[in-house]
This record gives C-alpha cells, sequence and structure tokens, in this order.
C-alpha cells in the first residue's frame, strides 16, 4: 500500500507540474497587450505587458506602492521586468524604480541623457550602476519592437545640455505605442513649449489613448497638442488631494472642449487597457 501511495503522490506532483508547465508556456505565448496606467498618487507609472515580457514607464513616488501594484500585475514566478524607461530623473517619476530594481532584475533601462542635482537621481544612478543593468540613451527614432507592436521614442529630439539641468521636465521623454489600430502617447512631464515643437514638426503624434502630460498641469496639454494628438481618451495620474492642484481647470477644460474622455487615476485606480487584437479596439477597465 505504501508503494501505491508514492506513485499515485508522485504523479500527482507531475501532473501539477506539466500544468505550471504548460501554465507559463501559454503565458508566454500570449499576444495580448495590456496597457495599465497605475494608480501610484501624485507621479507616473505605466506597465505595459505582453506574455511573460513587461515595459515599466516611470516608477511613481512611493516603492511599497509600485511594488503592490506590480504584485497585482506581474505573475509571482515572473520576477523580470524586460524594461524600464524613465521619461525624466524627477522624484514622483523615478522613486519606485528603485525598489524595483531591488526586487525585480531590470534587463534595461531607457533614460534621458539629462541629470539632476538630487541626492535621490545620485542613489538611483548608483543603483543602476551596482545593478549592472543595461542603459539605452533615450532619442528620437530609438524603436523597440514588442510581438505585433512598436513603440518608438519621439523626444527629446535635440541633444541634451551636459551636467544637472534644470527643468528636467522639457527632456521627458515621449513614446508612442502602436499595436494595429490601437495606439498610445506617453508624455512625461512634457512643458508646453515641447509639446508645440512636437506639434509644429512633421512627427505622427496621432494616439487613440494620451497620457496628459505633467498631471495635468495648466502648463501643459495645449489645444495645438491635442489637436495633433487627436485622443479618443486622457488618462491623468494624479494623486487624489495634491499640493499642486493637478489638474487644472484649465488643461480639463481644453480635453472638454474636444469631447476626449478623461480618466484620473486619483478618482478611477487603475485604469487598464485590455488589447487583445490589433484590429479592433482595445477594451478599457478600471481597478
Ligand atoms: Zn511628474
Amino acid at each position: 500500500m505504501r508503494h501505491r501511495k508514492i506513485v499515485y503522490i508522485s504523479i500527482f506532483a507531475l501532473a501539477t507540474i506539466s500544468l505550471i508547465l504548460a501554465g507559463i508556456i501559454w503565458y508566454g505565448k500570449n499576444q495580448e497587450l495590456k496597457v495599465i496606467f497605475l494608480d501610484v498618487g501624485q507621479g507616473d507609472a505605466i506597465l505595459i505587458s505582453q506574455g511573460s515580457n513587461q515595459i515599466l514607464i516611470d516608477g511613481g513616488p512611493d516603492g511599497q506602492v509600485l511594488l503592490e501594484k506590480l504584485g497585482r500585475y506581474v505573475p509571482f514566478w515572473d520576477r523580470e521586468i524586460e524594461m524600464a524607461i524613465a521619461t525624466h530623473p524627477d522624484q514622483d517619476h523615478i522613486e519606485g524604480l528603485l525598489e524595483v530594481m531591488k526586487n525585480y532584475k531590470i534587463d534595461a533601462l531607457v533614460e534621458g541623457a539629462e541629470q539632476s542635482e538630487s541626492q535621490l537621481y545620485k542613489n538611483y544612478e548608483n543603483l543602476i550602476a551596482q545593478k549592472q543593468i543595461q542603459k539605452i540613451e533615450a532619442e528620437a527614432g530609438v524603436k523597440i519592437k514588442l510581438n505585433g507592436a512598436e513603440m518608438e521614442i519621439l523626444s527629446p529630439r535635440a541633444p541634451v545640455p551636459t551636467g544637472a539641468v534644470k527643468d528636467t521636465n522639457a527632456y521627458s521623454v515621449v513614446a508612442r505605442l502602436a499595436f494595429g489600430q490601437n495606439s498610445f502617447l506617453f508624455t512625461g512631464d512634457l512643458p508646453d513649449t515641447e509639446e508645440k515643437k512636437l506639434a509644429q514638426s512633421s512627427v505622427d503624434l496621432s494616439a487613440k489613448v494620451l497620457k496628459v502630460a505633467h498631471h495635468g498641469s495648466k502648463y501643459a496639454t495645449t489645444g495645438e497638442f491635442l489637436d495633433a494628438v487627436h485622443p479618443s481618451d486622457a488618462i491623468i495620474s494624479v494623486g487624489r488631494n495634491n499640493r499642486f492642484g493637478h489638474p487644472a481647470d484649465e488643461a480639463l477644460a481644453r480635453l472638454k472642449e474636444r469631447k476626449i474622455n478623461i480618466f484620473r487615476t486619483d478618482e478611477k485606480g487603475d485604469v487598464i487597457y485590455e488589447c487583445r487584437n490589433p484590429d479592433v479596439r482595445c477594451q478599457m477597465a478600471v481597478n
């Protein structure tokens, strides 16, 4: 009897292992693209996932909050984030990335050349060096290939000055993700002056979903830029009762005038786009 019991147990164990493996293989072959604007308070963090591959744009202001969010959307066995993109070195965009670097293996980090004088930034750069994370300089024209989708960096377009820069927002990484008829534009904290340069260039800014620049500050989201992007939906990543008064009434009015749907993370929580098919519009949900 004892012998039979061992056989049963080993068959059961084998079945369990093969189920887990099947789950992993199936997960790896899944082409569905998800874009999740995480509610991380006053800051930005956006998770793009396809199968077991993840791209994280910014880390928000709080590492623990971000880890909790990643725990919700990244399978427990997947301790690898294939790529992180830091739009610019402000606290509300990079602080959370430190905890991610400590808890996940980040394969590559895309960031602009601009540097900050802050202690946080020094700690962040030290950690990147210590973890030997491969760096890719963000500049217009850099393309990131996904399965059936592509992300292109649209800005910064001009060389970034060397040394610490005062207006880090101006060098925000702007990226456009296209998956068939679905498209997303990520803008970091880009100010109106830079929006204007992009809008007047020949760059294709068109996107169904716009991540509104600078948490809905009145110094961004100009009419000219909105007309060039022509989004259906606008996501504002913003903290409840934040001390900056974001989003500004002026920016909200410009969106409303154009009948653009507004989704704020302080009101909706995480805003999730599930894109199953390049020819079909992504499904939106909140969590
Ligand atoms: Zn910001």
